[in-house]
């Protein structure tokens, strides 16, 4: 068990569209490329992949969407999370960090697109996202970050307070960012969909099928699973935050942080519409970030990040209800349906990277909780550096797979960093009324 999510506890697990059929490993394979872990990422390159004409077994721990990509909000959002375009090109330099930045910024398009042009059916909504200032001061930062995105092509836009305050609810609305590529889907179904189309394109997905072990055979790999061995030319390492078997190699670089989400019983029809009447996804400014979004039977979806993780679901469920009420102004407390818990990854510097384990044997990890964009692109650089291409020209830069320096410490990082987020948001609110 990779014990990394709560899958079929979330609601999307009783609302998400079918799997496709899969069929046990029971014999041992020889492929062109061996994909492990069947989330976004991997699934994305498999289909690529595949339509390549490449012969690609995925082999999933556990089953398909059982990682973050099945127990994620579903926020459709094409850029970092805590970095922006400037810094991204002082870091990379501008000509690396202007590839990466298109590349980031397409990313929405291109999930809507895959999902239009391959019929899947996910719930997807491009309603546009938008990213609330909670304050003046984040305003001014916001209005940089719309002119970084805007000089890149990108179809963002700065909202009024009261334009902004008319799509929203929200407590605190100094203005907002739209950015109108961005949106929502069923995170369940969307990965399932790549899935199938992955399938309908000759990849083969196998799920209770995990990597255990990696060796060296003449120029290419075999792979240890179960009692069967799969070998193959080329190994994509698409395990994102799990730490079961192989996926070690790449979850030592990234911090883990376990997240909680929450969805509640469907609202009254009056309630959704004053609270997301253009029912966009909705993120604001503070340190410790406030997130909401409507699914399609207008069940509300929210989540946070425990400052003690021992025993937090009944607490962080109390806590993150509460938090809906204030400040999105409800009067009834909202009936809950499910609250659960998955891990994303973060990386030290919150870009996304690819690295080299062996010849032939790269990892990928995009997450720092704004993956679903992400992965549709990383999805297919991997399948790029599967095909022969140089990793150190892909337009996701390259990094050391090292552990982190003390990496039980860092796990307790997220602890310190909310509390020091809910801190710093206090005396912003503070300063700012
Ligand atoms: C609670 C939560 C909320 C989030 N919300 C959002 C959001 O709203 N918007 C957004 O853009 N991003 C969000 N993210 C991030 C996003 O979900 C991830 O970036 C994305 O799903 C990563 O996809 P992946 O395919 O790389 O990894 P995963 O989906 O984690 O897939 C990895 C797979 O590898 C498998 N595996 C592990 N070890 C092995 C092994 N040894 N052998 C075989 N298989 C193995 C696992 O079982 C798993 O299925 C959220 C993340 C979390 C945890």
């Amino acid at each position: 068990m990779t014990a990394t999510s709560e899958y079929r506890s979330t609601s999307w697990w009783r609302t998400a569209s079918p799997p496709p059929p899969t069929a046990p490993l029971n014999a041992d394979l020889s492929v062109d490329v061996a994909v492990i872990g069947a989330g976004m990422t991997g699934l994305t390159a498999a289909w690529h992949l595949a339509r390549q004409g490449a012969r690609v077994a995925v082999l999933e721990a556990e089953a398909i969407g059982s990682g973050a990509s099945g127990v994620n909000a579903g926020f459709v959002v094409p850029n970092f999370a805590k970095v922006d375009p400037a810094a991204v090109l002082a870091r990379l330099g501008k000509e690396r960090g202007k590839r990466l930045l298109a590349l980031i910024g397409a990313g929405a398009d291109r999930v809507f697109a895959t999902v239009r042009d391959q019929a899947i059916d996910c719930d997807a909504e491009q309603v546009g996202w938008m990213q609330v200032a909670h304050t003046d001061a984040m305003l001014a930062i916001l209005r940089r970050r719309a002119e970084d995105w805007q000089a890149l092509g990108r179809p963002v836009r700065m909202l009024s307070a009261d334009e902004a305050r008319r799509r929203t609810s929200l407590r605190f609305c100094a203005g907002a960012l739209l950015d109108a590529s961005g949106g929502m889907l069923h995170p369940l179904s969307y990965v399932r969909g790549l899935a199938r189309i992955a399938i309908g394109a000759g990849a083969v997905v196998f799920e209770k099928a995990g990597v255990q072990s990696i060796e060296r055979k003449g120029a290419g790999w075999r792979l240890g699973v179960d009692r069967h061995s799969v070998e193959a030319d080329k190994v994509l390492l698409c395990t994102n935050a799990a730490e079961y078997g192989i996926a070690r190699q790449l979850s030592r670089s990234v911090v883990p942080l376990p997240v909680y989400q929450l969805a509640t019983k469907p609202l009254p029809h009056g309630v959704a519409e004053r609270i997301a009447p253009g029912r966009h996804p909705i993120a604001d400014t503070r340190a410790n970030l406030f997130t909401y979004r409507l699914d399609r039977d207008n069940r509300l979806i929210s989540g946070g990040v425990a400052m003690v993780p021992l025993g937090a679901h009944e607490r962080m469920a109390r806590m993150i209800t509460r938090r809906l009420m204030r400040e999105l102004g409800l009067v009834e407390m909202p009936a809950l349906d499910h609250v659960w818990r998955g891990t994303a990854a973060m990386t030290t510097d919150f870009l996304p990277h690819l690295y080299e384990l062996g010849p032939g044997f790269i990892g990928g990890i995009g997450c720092n909780g704004r993956g679903i964009a992400l992965t549709a692109m990383l999805g297919e650089v991997l399948a790029q550096a599967a095909s022969g291409a140089r990793l150190d020209e892909l337009p996701i830069p390259l990094a050391k797979a090292r552990p982190i320096p003390f990496h039980l410490l860092a796990r307790a990082a997220p602890s310190v960093a909310i509390a020091q987020a809910k801190w710093q948001d206090h005396l912003s609110i503070r300063g700012h009324s």
